[in-house]
Protein backbone atom coordinates (compact mmCIF):
# COMPACT_ATOMS: atom_id res chain seq x y z
CA UNK A 1 0.00 0.00 0.00
CA UNK A 2 1.50 3.55 -1.14
CA UNK A 3 2.01 5.97 1.73
CA UNK A 4 -0.29 8.77 1.99
CA UNK A 5 1.70 11.16 3.94
CA UNK A 6 4.06 11.13 1.29
CA UNK A 7 3.94 14.52 -1.32
CA UNK A 8 4.21 12.33 -4.09
CA UNK A 9 1.54 10.11 -3.81
CA UNK A 10 -0.70 12.80 -2.81
CA UNK A 11 -0.11 14.71 -5.77
CA UNK A 12 -0.67 11.47 -8.10
CA UNK A 13 -4.26 11.45 -6.21
CA UNK A 14 -4.62 15.02 -6.81
CA UNK A 15 -4.31 14.67 -10.39
CA UNK A 16 -6.25 11.08 -11.11
CA UNK A 17 -9.22 12.23 -9.25
CA UNK A 18 -9.11 15.99 -10.53
CA UNK A 19 -9.29 17.09 -6.16
CA UNK A 20 -8.45 20.72 -5.27
CA UNK A 21 -8.08 21.27 -1.05
CA UNK A 22 -11.36 22.93 -0.43
CA UNK A 23 -10.66 25.79 2.09
CA UNK A 24 -14.17 25.81 3.17
CA UNK A 25 -14.54 22.69 4.24
CA UNK A 26 -11.05 22.99 6.41
CA UNK A 27 -8.77 20.59 4.22
CA UNK A 28 -5.33 20.30 5.52
CA UNK A 29 -3.94 16.64 4.83
CA UNK A 30 -1.41 15.34 7.37
CA UNK A 31 1.91 14.92 5.16
CA UNK A 32 3.61 14.42 8.76
CA UNK A 33 4.17 10.07 8.99
CA UNK A 34 4.42 10.39 12.67
CA UNK A 35 1.56 11.95 13.71
CA UNK A 36 -1.73 9.41 12.61
CA UNK A 37 0.46 6.29 14.01
CA UNK A 38 0.33 8.60 17.63
CA UNK A 39 -2.91 9.38 17.87
CA UNK A 40 -3.75 5.70 16.77
CA UNK A 41 -1.58 4.77 19.60
CA UNK A 42 -3.10 6.97 21.95
CA UNK A 43 -6.46 7.16 21.19
CA UNK A 44 -7.38 4.44 23.78
CA UNK A 45 -8.00 1.39 21.19
CA UNK A 46 -8.88 -1.99 22.89
CA UNK A 47 -9.96 -5.41 22.31
CA UNK A 48 -13.59 -4.54 20.78
CA UNK A 49 -13.22 -1.10 20.22
CA UNK A 50 -15.01 1.16 17.41
CA UNK A 51 -13.85 4.24 16.36
CA UNK A 52 -15.65 7.38 14.90
CA UNK A 53 -13.53 9.12 12.47
CA UNK A 54 -14.87 12.84 11.64
CA UNK A 55 -13.25 14.04 8.22
CA UNK A 56 -10.82 11.05 6.81
CA UNK A 57 -9.77 13.48 3.64
CA UNK A 58 -7.54 10.58 1.54
CA UNK A 59 -7.77 8.48 4.79
CA UNK A 60 -4.38 8.72 6.13
CA UNK A 61 -5.80 8.84 9.75
CA UNK A 62 -8.27 6.44 8.43
CA UNK A 63 -5.71 3.58 7.83
CA UNK A 64 -3.62 3.90 11.69
CA UNK A 65 -6.98 3.42 12.83
CA UNK A 66 -8.25 0.51 10.82
CA UNK A 67 -4.91 -1.30 11.65
CA UNK A 68 -6.08 -1.40 15.32
CA UNK A 69 -9.91 -0.91 16.08
CA UNK A 70 -12.08 -3.91 15.02
CA UNK A 71 -14.55 -1.09 13.38
CA UNK A 72 -13.49 2.28 11.94
CA UNK A 73 -16.43 4.33 10.63
CA UNK A 74 -15.75 7.45 9.07
CA UNK A 75 -17.94 10.59 8.24
CA UNK A 76 -16.52 12.37 5.24
CA UNK A 77 -18.58 15.85 4.07
CA UNK A 78 -16.76 16.60 0.70
CA UNK A 79 -18.51 13.58 -1.87
CA UNK A 80 -15.65 14.31 -4.42
CA UNK A 81 -13.18 12.29 -2.02
CA UNK A 82 -15.65 9.40 -1.04
CA UNK A 83 -14.14 7.42 -4.52
CA UNK A 84 -10.54 8.33 -3.35
CA UNK A 85 -11.40 6.52 -0.24
CA UNK A 86 -12.59 3.26 -1.79
CA UNK A 87 -8.78 2.92 -3.35
CA UNK A 88 -7.06 4.06 -0.93
CA UNK A 89 -8.89 1.80 2.36
CA UNK A 90 -9.57 -1.41 -0.36
CA UNK A 91 -7.53 -3.69 1.96
CA UNK A 92 -9.55 -2.77 4.97
CA UNK A 93 -12.85 -4.83 5.62
CA UNK A 94 -13.53 -2.72 8.81
CA UNK A 95 -13.90 0.67 7.71
CA UNK A 96 -17.14 1.94 7.00
CA UNK A 97 -16.97 5.56 4.85
CA UNK A 98 -20.40 7.74 5.39
CA UNK A 99 -21.14 10.60 3.41
CA UNK A 100 -22.80 13.37 5.55
CA UNK A 101 -22.29 16.27 7.32
CA UNK A 102 -20.96 15.66 10.94
CA UNK A 103 -22.93 18.62 11.90
CA UNK A 104 -26.03 17.17 10.85
CA UNK A 105 -25.84 13.28 10.93
CA UNK A 106 -28.17 11.74 13.66
CA UNK A 107 -25.47 10.33 16.41
CA UNK A 108 -27.67 8.57 18.27
CA UNK A 109 -29.08 6.51 15.38
CA UNK A 110 -25.58 6.12 14.06
CA UNK A 111 -24.56 4.55 17.21
CA UNK A 112 -27.29 2.46 17.59
CA UNK A 113 -26.55 0.97 13.83
CA UNK A 114 -22.88 0.94 13.91
CA UNK A 115 -21.67 0.42 17.39
CA UNK A 116 -24.25 -1.77 19.46
CA UNK A 117 -22.02 -3.43 22.30
CA UNK A 118 -19.31 -1.92 21.53
CA UNK A 119 -17.03 0.32 23.32
CA UNK A 120 -17.11 3.80 21.13
CA UNK A 121 -14.11 6.31 20.66
CA UNK A 122 -13.78 9.68 18.27
CA UNK A 123 -10.50 10.08 16.70
CA UNK A 124 -10.00 13.09 13.92
CA UNK A 125 -7.77 15.70 12.62
CA UNK A 126 -10.75 17.89 12.95
CA UNK A 127 -11.46 20.45 9.93
CA UNK A 128 -11.01 23.74 12.47
CA UNK A 129 -13.75 25.82 11.48
CA UNK A 130 -16.28 23.64 13.56
CA UNK A 131 -14.02 22.21 16.09
CA UNK A 132 -16.06 23.86 19.41
CA UNK A 133 -18.98 23.02 17.85
CA UNK A 134 -18.42 19.74 16.34
CA UNK A 135 -16.78 18.83 20.37
CA UNK A 136 -19.93 20.21 22.07
CA UNK A 137 -22.53 18.25 19.55
CA UNK A 138 -20.64 14.79 20.33
CA UNK A 139 -20.97 15.88 23.99
CA UNK A 140 -24.52 17.16 25.09
CA UNK A 141 -25.75 13.94 22.25
CA UNK A 142 -24.66 12.38 25.72
CA UNK A 143 -23.58 9.29 23.46
CA UNK A 144 -22.04 5.83 24.52
CA UNK A 145 -18.31 7.71 24.38
CA UNK A 146 -15.28 6.55 26.13
CA UNK A 147 -13.08 9.54 24.77
CA UNK A 148 -12.56 12.07 22.19
CA UNK A 149 -9.06 12.25 20.99
CA UNK A 150 -8.49 15.36 18.48
CA UNK A 151 -6.09 17.37 16.78
CA UNK A 152 -7.16 21.22 16.90
CA UNK A 153 -5.59 24.52 16.56
CA UNK A 154 -2.57 24.97 19.36
CA UNK A 155 -4.68 27.55 20.60
CA UNK A 156 -8.03 26.28 20.98
CA UNK A 157 -5.98 23.39 22.44
CA UNK A 158 -4.68 25.47 25.10
CA UNK A 159 -8.06 26.93 25.84
CA UNK A 160 -10.04 23.93 26.18
CA UNK A 161 -7.32 22.22 28.32
CA UNK A 162 -6.89 25.73 30.52
CA UNK A 163 -9.32 24.23 33.95
CA UNK A 164 -11.80 27.18 35.06
CA UNK A 165 -10.82 29.54 37.10
CA UNK A 166 -8.04 29.90 35.26
CA UNK A 167 -6.51 32.92 33.20
CA UNK A 168 -6.87 31.53 29.58
CA UNK A 169 -10.51 29.57 30.28
CA UNK A 170 -13.23 30.09 28.36
CA UNK A 171 -16.87 29.15 27.82
CA UNK A 172 -15.23 26.40 25.97
CA UNK A 173 -13.22 25.39 28.62
CA UNK A 174 -15.82 25.17 31.15
CA UNK A 175 -18.62 23.62 28.97
CA UNK A 176 -15.56 20.89 27.96
CA UNK A 177 -14.95 20.42 31.65
CA UNK A 178 -18.57 19.64 32.43
CA UNK A 179 -18.73 16.63 30.97
CA UNK A 180 -15.55 15.55 29.93
CA UNK A 181 -11.76 15.43 31.14
CA UNK A 182 -9.33 17.27 28.85
CA UNK A 183 -5.36 16.07 28.56
CA UNK A 184 -2.73 17.79 26.16
CA UNK A 185 -0.89 14.88 24.33
CA UNK A 186 1.42 16.57 21.50
CA UNK A 187 2.15 19.47 19.89
CA UNK A 188 2.45 19.44 15.69
CA UNK A 189 3.55 22.16 13.49
CA UNK A 190 1.76 23.92 10.66
CA UNK A 191 4.56 21.94 8.43
CA UNK A 192 3.28 18.88 9.16
CA UNK A 193 0.50 19.77 6.59
CA UNK A 194 -0.35 20.23 2.41
CA UNK A 195 -1.40 22.60 2.35
CA UNK A 196 0.47 24.25 5.19
CA UNK A 197 -2.02 25.80 7.43
CA UNK A 198 -1.16 29.34 9.04
CA UNK A 199 -1.71 27.73 12.77
CA UNK A 200 0.37 25.24 14.79
CA UNK A 201 -2.18 22.28 15.74
CA UNK A 202 -1.92 19.98 18.80
CA UNK A 203 -3.75 16.85 19.75
CA UNK A 204 -5.83 16.84 22.82
CA UNK A 205 -7.50 13.94 24.24
CA UNK A 206 -11.04 14.37 26.02
CA UNK A 207 -11.59 11.40 28.41
CA UNK A 208 -15.76 11.71 28.57
CA UNK A 209 -17.20 11.45 32.23
CA UNK A 210 -19.78 8.90 33.30
CA UNK A 211 -21.90 12.04 34.88
CA UNK A 212 -21.14 15.68 34.48
CA UNK A 213 -18.38 16.80 36.99
CA UNK A 214 -20.97 19.11 39.01
CA UNK A 215 -24.58 19.10 39.74
CA UNK A 216 -27.17 21.15 37.53
CA UNK A 217 -30.51 21.89 37.39
CA UNK A 218 -31.17 22.81 34.26
CA UNK A 219 -28.21 22.74 32.00
CA UNK A 220 -29.67 24.95 29.69
CA UNK A 221 -29.38 27.77 31.86
CA UNK A 222 -26.29 26.68 32.86
CA UNK A 223 -24.25 26.90 29.40
CA UNK A 224 -26.51 30.71 28.63
CA UNK A 225 -24.49 31.85 31.74
CA UNK A 226 -21.26 30.19 31.06
CA UNK A 227 -21.48 31.53 27.51
CA UNK A 228 -22.88 35.02 28.47
CA UNK A 229 -20.30 35.64 31.34
CA UNK A 230 -17.00 35.26 29.05
CA UNK A 231 -18.39 37.12 26.40
CA UNK A 232 -17.48 40.11 27.57
CA UNK A 233 -14.42 38.74 30.02
CA UNK A 234 -12.88 41.79 31.42
CA UNK A 235 -16.13 43.20 32.98
CA UNK A 236 -16.93 41.75 36.50
CA UNK A 237 -19.72 38.82 36.70
CA UNK A 238 -22.18 41.02 37.50
CA UNK A 239 -22.20 43.31 34.81
CA UNK A 240 -21.69 40.82 32.06
CA UNK A 241 -24.69 38.72 33.56
CA UNK A 242 -26.54 42.04 33.40
CA UNK A 243 -25.95 43.37 30.28
CA UNK A 244 -25.99 40.25 28.66
CA UNK A 245 -28.66 37.98 30.39
CA UNK A 246 -30.79 41.13 31.25
CA UNK A 247 -30.33 40.01 35.39
CA UNK A 248 -30.79 42.66 37.44
CA UNK A 249 -27.89 43.73 39.45
CA UNK A 250 -29.79 43.21 42.89
CA UNK A 251 -30.15 39.85 42.59
CA UNK A 252 -26.87 39.25 40.90
CA UNK A 253 -24.89 40.90 44.31
CA UNK A 254 -27.72 38.94 46.54
CA UNK A 255 -26.51 35.28 45.02
CA UNK A 256 -22.92 36.17 45.10
CA UNK A 257 -23.10 37.29 48.80
CA UNK A 258 -25.04 34.19 49.84
CA UNK A 259 -22.67 31.68 47.34
CA UNK A 260 -19.73 33.91 49.27
CA UNK A 261 -18.56 34.97 45.44
CA UNK A 262 -16.70 38.20 45.43
CA UNK A 263 -18.48 41.22 43.54
CA UNK A 264 -15.76 41.52 41.86
CA UNK A 265 -15.17 38.59 40.43
CA UNK A 266 -14.81 38.01 36.63
CA UNK A 267 -16.03 35.03 34.44
CA UNK A 268 -12.40 34.03 34.44
CA UNK A 269 -11.87 33.47 38.17
CA UNK A 270 -15.18 31.27 38.78
CA UNK A 271 -14.62 27.66 39.22
CA UNK A 272 -16.98 25.13 37.18
CA UNK A 273 -18.21 24.26 40.61
CA UNK A 274 -18.92 27.77 41.42
CA UNK A 275 -20.66 28.88 37.79
CA UNK A 276 -23.15 25.61 38.61
CA UNK A 277 -24.11 26.78 41.85
CA UNK A 278 -24.82 30.24 40.94
CA UNK A 279 -27.11 28.90 37.90
CA UNK A 280 -28.83 26.32 40.26
CA UNK A 281 -29.12 29.61 42.28
CA UNK A 282 -31.06 31.68 39.85
CA UNK A 283 -32.77 28.57 38.46
CA UNK A 284 -34.86 28.07 41.86
CA UNK A 285 -34.96 31.79 42.12
CA UNK A 286 -36.90 32.01 39.02
CA UNK A 287 -38.84 29.10 40.13
CA UNK A 288 -39.98 29.39 42.84
N1 LIG B 1 -8.07 13.24 8.22
C1 LIG B 1 -7.40 13.90 7.11
C2 LIG B 1 -5.95 14.16 7.47
O1 LIG B 1 -5.63 14.13 8.67
O2 LIG B 1 -5.16 14.39 6.59
C3 LIG B 1 -8.11 15.19 6.71
C4 LIG B 1 -8.26 16.22 7.79
S1 LIG B 1 -8.81 17.79 7.21
C5 LIG B 1 -8.14 18.84 8.46
C6 LIG B 1 -10.54 17.84 7.64
C7 LIG B 1 -11.46 16.88 6.88
O3 LIG B 1 -12.80 17.06 7.37
C8 LIG B 1 -11.55 17.11 5.38
O4 LIG B 1 -11.47 15.87 4.72
C9 LIG B 1 -12.91 17.76 5.16
O5 LIG B 1 -13.47 17.51 3.89
C10 LIG B 1 -13.72 17.10 6.28
N2 LIG B 1 -14.89 17.88 6.76
C11 LIG B 1 -15.02 19.23 6.79
N3 LIG B 1 -16.21 19.58 7.31
C12 LIG B 1 -16.85 18.41 7.62
C13 LIG B 1 -18.13 18.13 8.18
N4 LIG B 1 -18.98 19.10 8.54
N5 LIG B 1 -18.49 16.83 8.35
C14 LIG B 1 -17.64 15.82 7.98
N6 LIG B 1 -16.41 16.05 7.44
C15 LIG B 1 -16.02 17.33 7.27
Amino acid sequence: MKRLTDIGTIKQILIKYGFNFSKAFGQNFLINPNVCPKMAEMCGIEENTAVLEIGPGIGVLTCELAKKATKVVAIEIDKRLIPVLSETLSDFENVKIINDDIMKINLKSLFDSEFLGMDVVVCANLPYYITSPVLMRLLETKLNLNSITVMVQKEVAQRICAGAGQKNSSSISVAINYYAKPELLFFVKRGSFMPTPKVDSAVIRLIVRKTPVCEVLNEELFFKIVKSAFLQRRKTLINSLNHNLNLSKDILIKALKILNISSSSRAENLSIEQFAKLSNFLYKHFNQ
